[in-house]
């Protein structure tokens, strides 16, 4: 080894084994080393036994996916590039030629995309169904349905649905069920036990961008099971799809995750303050939110979200809608975000900025009752009085217009 390039290359050095640090380090690979042909030959991908490929894992993913399953009250864990994978991947996993899948009628809408492009493109079918009515869905279940996905609430509509009912009709006929539990964020309710233990979804998927992130910096998914085989259905097709999550994305997220019950409920306050004080402005007809009396499906959040005897307010994340008076037309409210200073025009949710989103609900909901626009609101870190202030300016001038 007389080539110093070579010597770098191959440096003998070692750093001593033993390193501990309140923070986990970063590993970074593409290729994994092996020890020697014996062990390269034996490799097992499936389990977390050892290292085969950057793709497949390394330390740090490792230690995330732990985390994340313990988290959502599984037993095994997925990581992947973005919420929407993680969508795509239990699609992509559990639906053939054929084949048919449920989706609620408020869900995320790139769900409902999915379905309406590439699986319908490879003859897989899906019906939407109202989440508010266990027997619509019921009625809807047939000798195709494969997979039926459950959301609550929807994170526009904000309508909160008798998931433990939705789940229990999909388990009385043998179908899978997978909950896109990105609002839930594995603190407000435990997607796995609903009524009883056992009684919730088969699989628990979240989108990591939001409150485990909760930066506004990093797109992942998570896929969470607690029966193996279905974990290893899912983790095959994600090695034959290919994806990778990259090393400081997923200590980001390490970074954040002791923080998250501690953020989840200053989102949780300062939303429900904001949410109160516009249900008694004149300007808004209504305001969506699941811990609010009234609320389309006030009483399934408080059966599932409030702990029995403990008095408190129940868990709940920090968003809401408004449905602003219909004599507003839609272009006084687009008028209204755009004045808004501290609450920024943006989608997605769960970082420490206030964000502002305007829908046009009649392309998004069934039978939609509402008139007037629609706007959602995700409330981060700021002070609660000063986004209050905020949204008082702007809906004084709205007031004027
Ligand atoms: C944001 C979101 C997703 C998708 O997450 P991305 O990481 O942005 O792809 C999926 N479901 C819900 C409910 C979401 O809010």
């Amino acid at each position: 080894m007389s080539d110093p390039v070579t010597h770098l290359l191959h440096h003998p050095y070692q750093p001593p084994a033993g390193f501990a640090a309140p923070q986990p380090g970063v590993f970074k690979a593409s290729t994994v080393i092996f020890p020697n042909v014996a062990a390269m030959r034996a490799r097992d991908w499936k389990h977390k036994h050892g290292y085969t490929y950057g793709l497949h894992g390394t330390p740090t993913t490792f230690l995330l996916e732990e985390r994340i399953a313990a988290l959502e009250g599984g037993a095994q864990c997925v990581l992947v590039p973005s919420g929407l994978a993680a969508v795509a991947n239990v699609d992509l996993a559990l639906l053939k030629t054929g084949d048919e899948v449920l989706i609620p009628a408020n869900a995320y809408g790139p769900s409902k995309a999915l379905a309406e492009g590439e699986l319908a493109n490879w003859g897989i079918t899906h019906q939407l169904y109202d989440p508010m009515d266990p027997a619509d869905l019921a009625a809807r279940l047939g000798p195709r349905t494969r997979l039926v996905w459950l959301e609550a609430p929807g994170s526009v509509t904000m309508e909160f649905p008798p998931l433990a009912q939705l789940a229990h009709a999909c388990r009385q006929r043998g179908v899978t069920t997978a909950l896109d539990n990105t609002w839930g964020a594995g603190l407000a309710f435990n997607g796995f036990d609903l009524a009883t233990p056992g009684s919730g979804a088969d699989i628990v998927v979240q989108a990591l961008t939001k409150y485990p992130s909760g930066g506004g910096d990093v797109l992942m998914g998570s896929i969470v099971t607690r029966d193996e085989a279905l974990h290893l259905q899912l983790k095959l097709t994600h090695m034959r799809l290919g994806w990778g999550v990259g090393a400081n994305d997923a200590e980001a997220v390490l970074r954040s995750l002791p923080s998250i019950a501690l953020r989840y409920q200053a989102h949780d306050r300062a939303a429900r303050v904001l949410a109160r004080w516009l249900q008694a402005r004149p300007e808004v007809a209504r305001v969506l939110h699941p811990a609010l009396e009234g609320s389309p499906g006030h009483e399934h959040w408080r059966a599932l979200c409030t702990d029995p005897g403990q008095g408190g307010g129940g868990r709940a994340a920090g968003l809401f809608s408004v449905v602003f008076h219909e004599r507003y037309r839609m272009a006084q409210v687009d008028a209204f975000c755009d004045r808004l200073r501290l609450f920024k025009l943006g989608y997605s949710w769960g970082g420490p900025v206030s964000l502002v989103v305007p829908y046009d609900m009649p392309g998004m909901r069934r039978h939609w009752p509402h008139r007037g626009t629609l706007v959602r609101f995700s409330v981060g870190l700021e002070a609660a009085a000063d986004l209050q202030a905020d949204l008082a300016q702007a809906l004084d001038a709205l007031a004027k217009t």
